[in-house]
């Protein structure tokens, strides 16, 4: 807080009103206490007439009558601003889609890459800096980091750190979580804050609006001071303020949500795309849906989706259930193929009930994988 000694005060504009005539002469006593003005200066020899007139001219009291709202005055001019300073650091597609709503909240963007974005940051309103030297000297509040998940760890060692002030918060936009809380712990200094975050929407999704789509973060390290929690609270608040449902959870659990969820929905919509699939002149919605997940899969990178599969340990055992499901809906197919072959071929003469398990359903997610002979039991229970 800025003490009131450090404020210069404007003697012409208050000496007009009557009031501050009556406070005047009321204080004029104390004036050595009272004396708001700290001027650095030496004080000026004047003669002892002139410095008496002077003196009348000064305002010496705070509740003296303002021609305006001074109170709101001071606290508008010294209260911390929410308005930060957030350097963007891969100014790729998803980089780029964040830096426009940080511009619109009237934050102020520097942009950093490995190619040039100048004119597209420039298009903007954002600044950009080729060096990460040049990035870092700006000060930035906040360095959030949007660079594909698979380059993460090399873009963050580039960056000199001891260039930046001492407590930047850093901030992540990775579509895993566990692995750059991981790096970050383990790259940057003690005196740094660490926010892991994920905005569950990206450029297609959340083309139109960002109203109740989900955010998630994490709040990994964060310096108990009050300037330090406010920053992270100004951070989050740009996507409250855009109506994001705000969910906070840990990392670990999200990175399990995320591959039963986001990896599952990738996946599907990379094996459509490979089906090619086309409109038709009689296209139901549940096709649409397809069509719209293909589109909106197929605009993400491929490290994008990498990125999802190695860097999250749950998402191998998705792809194996998604494998295992795939193999008993088949199963089940040719299972009801077959008894409809069979009775054609050996009519009533076959005995009744004696069927042949075809489908065995899949353990919950979450559960170890069933051994074949476990699997096989499943199966004979559930028919
Ligand atoms: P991306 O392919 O995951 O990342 C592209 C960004 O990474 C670009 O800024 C690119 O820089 C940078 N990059 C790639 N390889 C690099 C390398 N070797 N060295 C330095 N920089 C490198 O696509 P994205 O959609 O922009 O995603 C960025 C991050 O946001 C990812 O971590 C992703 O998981 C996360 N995210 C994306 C979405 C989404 O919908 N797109 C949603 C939520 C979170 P240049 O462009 O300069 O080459």
């Amino acid at each position: 807080m800025v003490s009131f000694s450090s404020i210069q005060f404007q003697p012409a504009a208050a000496a007009t009103s009557p009031r501050t005539s009556v406070l005047l002469s009321h204080h004029h006593h104390h004036s050595d206490q009272l004396s708001l003005s700290s001027s650095p200066s030496p004080p000026q020899q004047l003669p002892p007439s002139r410095l008496h007139r002077r003196r009348l001219h000064c305002i010496r009291a705070i509740d003296a009558a303002q021609p305006y709202d001074y109170e709101a005055y001071l606290f508008n001019r010294f209260s911390p601003s929410s308005k930060l300073k957030i350097a963007v650091v891969g100014f790729g597609n998803f980089g780029q889609f964040l830096a426009k709503a940080f511009i619109r909240q009237g934050h102020t963007v520097f942009a950093h890459s490995r190619s040039n974005y100048h004119a597209v940051a420039q298009s903007l309103g954002a600044a950009f800096f080729p060096d990460p030297h040049d990035l870092c000297e700006q000060h930035p509040d906040v360095i959030l980091l949007c660079t594909s998940v698979i380059s993460t760890e090399s873009v963050l060692r580039s960056l000199p750190l001891q260039r930046l002030r001492r407590n930047t918060l850093f901030v992540d936009v990775l579509s895993v979580k566990e692995f750059p809380k991981n790096i970050f712990l383990q790259i940057l200094p003690h005196h740094f804050d660490i926010l892991c975050t994920h905005p569950m929407f990206g450029p297609e999704s959340g083309k139109l609006t960002w109203q109740n789509l989900p955010f998630v973060f994490d709040k990994v390290r964060i310096g108990n001071e009050d300037s330090r929690i406010n920053r992270v609270e100004a951070f989050l608040d740009i996507f409250k303020k855009e109506g994001c449902a705000m969910v906070e959870m840990s990392c670990a659990e999200h990175d399990k949500y995320a591959a039963g969820s986001q990896f599952i929905t990738h996946t599907m919509g990379r094996i459509l795309e490979k089906l090619q699939l086309e409109s038709t002149p009689i296209n139901t919605k549940g096709y649409e849906t397809l069509l719209n997940l293909v589109e909106n899969t197929a605009s993400d990178s491929f490290d994008l989706y990498y990125g999802l599969f190695m860097y999250n340990k749950n998402a191998m055992e998705q792809l194996e259930r998604l494998d295992l499901a795939f193999e008993a809906l088949k199963k089940e197919l040719f299972g009801h193929l077959h008894e409809v072959l069979r009775k054609q071929l050996f009519g009533k003469s076959e005995e009744a009930g004696h069927r042949r398990p075809m489908l065995a359903k899949l353990p919950k997610n979450g559960t170890p994988p069933l051994l074949p002979s476990q699997s096989e039991a499943v199966a004979n229970n559930n028919n």
